[in-house]
């Protein structure tokens, strides 16, 4: 296995990060004339703590793990970009991505200029391990899995998964946006078994933050340092701070959510089942359903001029016909069954 100095880009090994007043004096109690902030306004006026410390130690806490084996960013959106920045070379080195998945992984690739390896998952939407495998080669730094998959739905093999771990020679990024709604299913707990492992999770699913913008990487200290070395230096702001640490003072509503929204989905599949335009219902282990029918198109516009939008997913690989439904409230899905109902008629 590769070891992280060897996988690191030569200029980011050797970067001098950027070094904040916050970085050079980090106590509470003090009269703060170093970082040319204004003294009213309080406390707008500060910079954010740049290592999100008291976040940080909440959301340890709460998922069991060391906190410098955190990393938090601007929407998981932000260790994404980071992981090319850290390890791929512009038009050099490539990456290895299931298809279809999460469309960020292409487009921060074609920023930072590196070569996507797409590998189709199978007809039954599950990883081809050997194919993944045989994708990469010695340039290839980087390799996505998103668990549950966005957008069919489903949770891949643990096995499956396991067999990357073990014998991609780089870093494996398994991106668990979803995994809220299945957490027994997330590889949190075995993250000390691999050094070159990045889980990427996420307050805009389940935890209901989208709008604040908060998203975690949970790594190794060596790769949290690094992308520590990278990052913006004040990239969590004091707002989104603050409210995420009010907010995670009550897990217990996020875990009621998925329950309402797991119930709903299997409601929802029921009723959708019942109509003949629905080919097929996928598995799905997140919060949304991905369905096949014969004319997607068609019941996209239906439901626009009805004033509910879902996703047209019919010209992703492997999903044509498809569209992705996410679960709302249970009256938000109600208008939907009867607008299909309407469109049906
Ligand atoms: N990963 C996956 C699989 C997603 O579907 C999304 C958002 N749609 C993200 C990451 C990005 O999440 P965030 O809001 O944390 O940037």
């Amino acid at each position: 296995m590769r070891t992280l100095e060897q996988l690191v880009r030569p200029n980011i090994k050797s970067l001098k990060p950027y070094s904040s007043a916050r970085d050079e004096y980090s106590g509470a109690e003090a009269i703060f004339l170093d970082a040319n902030e204004n003294p009213f306004n309080d406390p707008y006026n500060r910079y954010p703590d740049p290592y999100q410390r008291k976040l940080k130690a909440k959301i340890a806490e709460l998922k069991n793990i060391a906190s410098d084996s955190l990393f938090l960013g601007n929407g998981s959106d932000e260790p994404i970009d980071l992981s090319f920045r850290a390890f791929c070379e512009p038009g050099v080195d490539n990456i290895v991505s299931i298809d279809p998945t999460y469309g960020m992984y292409q487009v921060a690739a074609d920023i930072n200029n590196i070569a996507v390896r797409k590998v189709k998952l199978t007809s039954e939407f599950e990883l081809d391990v050997d194919a993944l495998l045989k994708a990469t080669d010695s340039n290839t730094k980087l390799l996505f899995i998103c668990s549950p998959n966005n957008p069919t739905g489903n949770s891949f093999k643990k096995k499956d998964i396991e067999r990357i771990l073990n014998e991609f020679n780089g870093i494996t990024i398994l991106d668990e946006a979803y995994i809220d709604f299945v957490p027994e299913k997330s590889f949190l707990p075995e993250l000390s078994k691999y050094p070159n492992l990045i889980i990427l999770q996420t307050f805009s699913k389940a935890w209901g933050m989208a709008g604040i913008r908060l998203g975690m990487a949970f790594a190794s200290p060596k790769i949290v340092s690094v992308f520590n070395h990278i990052k913006y230096p004040y990239n969590i702001n004091i707002l989104t701070q603050q409210k995420a640490f009010d907010l995670l003072q009550n897990p217990e509503a996020k875990d009621e959510w998925v329950n309402i929204l797991n119930n709903e989905k299997e409601i929802l599949k029921e009723n959708l089942s019942q109509f003949s335009f629905v080919e097929k219902i996928y598995p799905s282990d997140a919060n949304y359903l991905l369905i096949k029918t014969e004319k997607p198109l068609a019941i996209y516009d239906f439901l626009v001029g009805q004033g509910i939008i879902i996703r047209n997913r019919s010209t992703v690989s492997l999903c044509e016909g498809c569209l992705r439904i996410t679960i709302g409230s249970e009256s938000e899905n109600a208008s939907l069954l009867d607008a299909l109902k309407k469109y049906s008629s």
